[in-house]
């Protein structure tokens, strides 16, 4: 599997700040991959450091396989990227901004130009949008300008920090089919969130920054293995338990959570004792007590505070 971004021992200081710890990222291509860290854990220090835009204390990061920042110039114009809102001529319309800065990035004829843009303003459902000024713009509708300018050189891999901060449900939605369908054309995609629930919809491959150190990557199916019990809904809660005396280890509500091997056989056997089943199937750990647990291990690990860990674990919001 090539690897699209890989750092070993990426480090930046502040000052007193360690803002960014020995992180080993891993990004494999065609990875959605969710950088997941609370507020100030180092996210947007780490995606600066890839794009070259902060230089690392110390450590390596390289980029589509060339070493940043060194490799700066010939990187750069394969990356779309979207870092802390992206930045436009407020007086200007969008489409201006676009063409803008698309001038800026290589030689091509007007009219190419005009199209590439109009399909990128499509893409992120600004099509209809008028020539009013960005200044009049929403905050969704400036994110969205910030996707079209990270999409108009049709990179192989998109870096956003961010991307759905200031979105509305609707647009949250549009955006993650949106980075969905790029990503089943081929482009590899890292996002930064504080999202547990957009990073667990989205992505296939996971980081968790506690406190600038990395203490969990994986893949999400990994990650949400399952844990060995089966969860069943049945109006048929006494019966249930009566049946499998000893195995049912937990109720809530109409659920029953019953440590068994195989979930088929379990509803087998169920449907022919006459229970009724609403559901049935494997239990799957949460992301959210995989983060918990990885946090506090880290804190063990590095003399913090439990409490300081989780309550970083519960800063993550769901
Ligand atoms: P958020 O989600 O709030 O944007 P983040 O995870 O992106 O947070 P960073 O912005 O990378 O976190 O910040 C990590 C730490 O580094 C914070 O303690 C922050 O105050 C500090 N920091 C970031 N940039 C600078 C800077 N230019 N000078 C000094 N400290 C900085």
């Amino acid at each position: 599997m090539t690897s699209v971004i890989r750092t070993e021992g990426l480090t930046k200081r502040f000052g007193r700040i360690l803002a960014v710890d020995g992180l080993d990222l891993d990004v494999r291509e065609g990875d959605v991959y969710g950088f997941l860290g609370a507020n100030g854990s180092g996210k947007t220090t780490t995606v600066r450091i890839l794009l070259g835009l902060v230089l690392a204390t110390s450590g390596r990061a390289e980029v589509l396989g060339e070493e940043m920042p060194r490799a700066a110039r010939s990187v750069l114009p394969q990356v779309g990227a979207l870092v802390e809102g992206p930045a436009a001529y407020p007086h200007l319309s969008g489409r201006r901004n676009l063409a803008l800065f698309d001038a800026m990035g290589r030689r091509t004829d007007r009219s190419t130009r005009k199209v590439r843009i109009a399909e990128a303003l499509e893409h992120v459902g600004l099509g209809g949008v008028d020539e009013r000024p960005v200044q009049a713009y929403s905050l969704g509708m400036r994110q969205r300008l910030g996707l079209a300018a990270a999409l108009l050189r049709r990179p192989p891999l998109l870096v956003l920090d961010e991307p759905t901060n200031g979105l509305d449900p609707q647009g949250i939605h549009e955006i993650r089919q949106l980075l969905l369908d790029l990503n089943a054309g081929g482009t590899t995609v890292f996002l930064s969130s504080h999202l547990l629930a957009e990073v667990e919809q989205l992505c296939t491959r996971v980081g968790v920054l506690d406190r600038g150190r990395l203490v969990l990557q994986d893949e999400l199916v990994a990650l949400r293995r399952p844990t060995g019990r089966v969860e069943v809904r049945t109006p048929d809660v006494a019966v249930v338990r009566q049946l499998l005396d000893g195995v049912v280890e937990h109720q809530d509500g109409d659920t029953l959570f019953v440590r068994y091997d195989d979930p088929a056989a379990l509803n087998a056997r169920l449907v022919a004792a006459g229970v009724r089943v609403v559901m049935l199937a494997a239990e799957r750990r949460h992301l959210e007590d995989v983060v918990l647990a990885a946090a506090t291990a880290s804190a063990d690990r590095f003399g913090t505070e439990p409490a300081a860990a989780a309550q970083q674990a519960e800063a993550l919001e769901k």
